[in-house]
């Protein structure tokens, strides 16, 4: 029976010799291997009840079975539904509520206080470890490898993804089997990935950074990885010589800047570096390619999209810019009212059409139908520009725009000029309710160690560069900026700390 992204997997899979999963600790999974434990656990997965179209809901630590379970779901038609390891028991229970999963899996630790949240939803629980103990896995061995899965299309849903909640709530975002194939195999061809890549994983796979970006084009290349439990320099930098790829979010690459074995010979093994989940700053990207001689190439994408730019993997990877649309994806800059297509180096909100953008939100069909056109782009609530040569730069999301004394003032435009004065690492640029202008710029700013720089610095440095209404009305310094697991500033949170600010 034709399973449209299993197929393509087992068909890259091929003879099954070649390496697929490492972890640190020594273990390791061939292809063989992976098709025979997500064969299993398939077979369990059915033995405990889960039907295609049903949910099964993971909160676990990472491990190469976690990753072997999203596949079973695949092969059993069932939909994957990955939570962050963060969430709380309440959000558990939010989730768990809201999706109505079959089957609820979730670290050891956890079973005990998930066991009411299981019940009270009618889901069945079991356990997975981080080492690939657990309920789920016992008496695993006794299953046969193989498994007759089950017919998908091109448009059957395949995972609900819930997005970050950097804005608000999560939502859950409904991805089909072509929404990730099509996504899949355009990288494997963009960033030339084949069977020798060797991929850095040091991010979580509750998020569709590493589940999909990472783990779907390693896996359609017929490549291998190494799985990282978490970001570690030490061990990174250990990797690279014996790795080829990384992707990474931006936090990533300041803190491997930080770390004295980042030089040019130990990334020399290396043909590409990633970055995408929040803007790279552009002197990250130029300190990087001074110490290694790699530009980091950087793209752009969202839960509810996959991918959907990149910068070239030949020509110019230009920093301050996710690069150009991905083959099949169409992009477009319109104004957010009138819905009408700006002009280039027009900033307006990002639109985006293509193979890859989900079908709705789970559950929320008015919040689905306006957040797209008639014509079928999605609007991702991102703004941005488009340049002459196609290159997508973001200025940052219209829920962030502040509008003081009813002008628009873009965030990113006021942090780069901030972030390039001497003495400041980085900043964060919000809106906070003002009696006289509506909303007040508010720069909240983490200076270098020992730097002086104080609020007058920062004005007096801002005064001939950004017009008057751009300006901070009121500087604040901080030791850092808040920001979730996948390294998204957290302006929501800053803007909750100072509300009071302006009275
Ligand atoms: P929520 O939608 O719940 O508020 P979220 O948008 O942070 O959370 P994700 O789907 O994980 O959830 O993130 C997608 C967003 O991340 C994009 O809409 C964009 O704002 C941001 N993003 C992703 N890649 C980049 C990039 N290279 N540069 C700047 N921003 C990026
Ligand atoms: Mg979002």
């Amino acid at each position: 029976m034709a399973n449209h992204m299993f197929d393509a997997i087992r068909a890259a899979a091929g003879a099954g010799d070649q390496p697929f999963i490492e972890t640190l600790d020594g273990r390791r999974w061939s292809y063989r291997d992976m098709l025979d434990l997500s064969g299993r656990l398939a077979r369990r997965l059915v033995e405990r009840g889960v039907e295609p179209g049903d949910r099964v809901a993971v909160q676990v630590e990472k491990s190469a079975e976690a990753l072997m379970l999203y596949l079973a779901c695949l092969r059993a038609g069932a939909v994957y539904l990955p939570l962050n390891t963060a969430y709380t028991l309440a959000e558990l229970d939010y989730f768990v509520g809201d999706a109505e999963p079959r089957l609820l899996v979730v670290a050891p630790q956890r079973a005990e206080a998930a066991r009411d949240v299981a019940a009270r939803h009618g889901a069945r629980i079991e356990t997975l470890d981080e080492t690939g103990g657990g309920s789920l896995m016992d008496g695993l061995d006794a299953l046969a490898p193989d498994f007759d899965d089950v017919a998908r299309g091109p448009d059957d849903l395949a995972a609900i993804l819930y997005t970050s909640g950097t804005t608000g709530r999560s939502k859950g975002a409904m991805l089909t089997h072509d929404n990730l194939l099509s996504n899949a195999l355009t990288l494997v061809n963009v960033w030339r990935f084949t069977a020798a890549d060797r991929l850095i994983h040091a991010l979580p796979i509750f998020h569709t950074h590493g589940l999909f970006v990472a783990s779907n084009v390693v896996l359609l290349s017929g490549g291998s990885m190494v799985f990282l439990s978490k970001f570690d320099p030490d061990a990174i930098l250990r990797l690279m010589p014996a790795c080829t790829t990384m992707m990474g979010v931006p936090t990533f690459y300041t803190r491997l800047l930080q770390h004295p074995g980042l030089t040019r010979e130990a990334a020399a093994g290396m043909r590409l570096f990633t970055s995408g989940s929040a803007p790279l700053l552009a002197d990250t990207h130029r300190q990087f390619v001074e110490r290694t001689g790699h530009a980091i190439l950087e793209r752009y994408g969202m839960t509810e999209t996959n991918m959907n730019t990149s910068n070239p993997y030949d020509g110019d990877r230009i920093a301050g810019t996710v690069g150009q649309a991905l083959p099949g994806v169409d992009v477009r800059i319109v104004d957010p009212e009138s819905g009408a297509t700006l002009a280039t180096g027009e900033t307006g909100m990002i639109e985006v059409r293509g193979p890859n953008v989900f079908s709705g939100y789970w559950r929320m069909p008015e919040k689905t139908a306006s957040e797209f056109r008639p014509d079928g782009f999605f609007i991702t609530g991102d703004l941005g520009l488009l340049d002459d040569r196609g290159y997508v730069q973001i200025v940052g999301r219209g829920k962030d725009l502040v509008i003081s004394g009813g002008f628009n003032i873009y965030p990113k435009e006021v942090e780069t000029e901030i972030d390039q004065l001497p003495g400041v690492v980085e900043s964060a640029v919000i809106g906070i309710a003002h009696p006289d202008f509506g909303e007040g710029v508010t720069a909240v700013v983490v200076r270098e160690k020992g730097s002086t720089i104080d609020e007058a610095g920062i004005m007096a440095g801002l005064g001939e560069r950004l017009a008057r209404f751009k300006q901070p009305k009121r500087v604040i310094f901080v030791d850092e900026l808040p920001r979730n697991t996948m390294g998204k500033v957290q302006k929501n949170v800053l803007r909750d700390s100072y509300k009071g600010l302006y009275g």
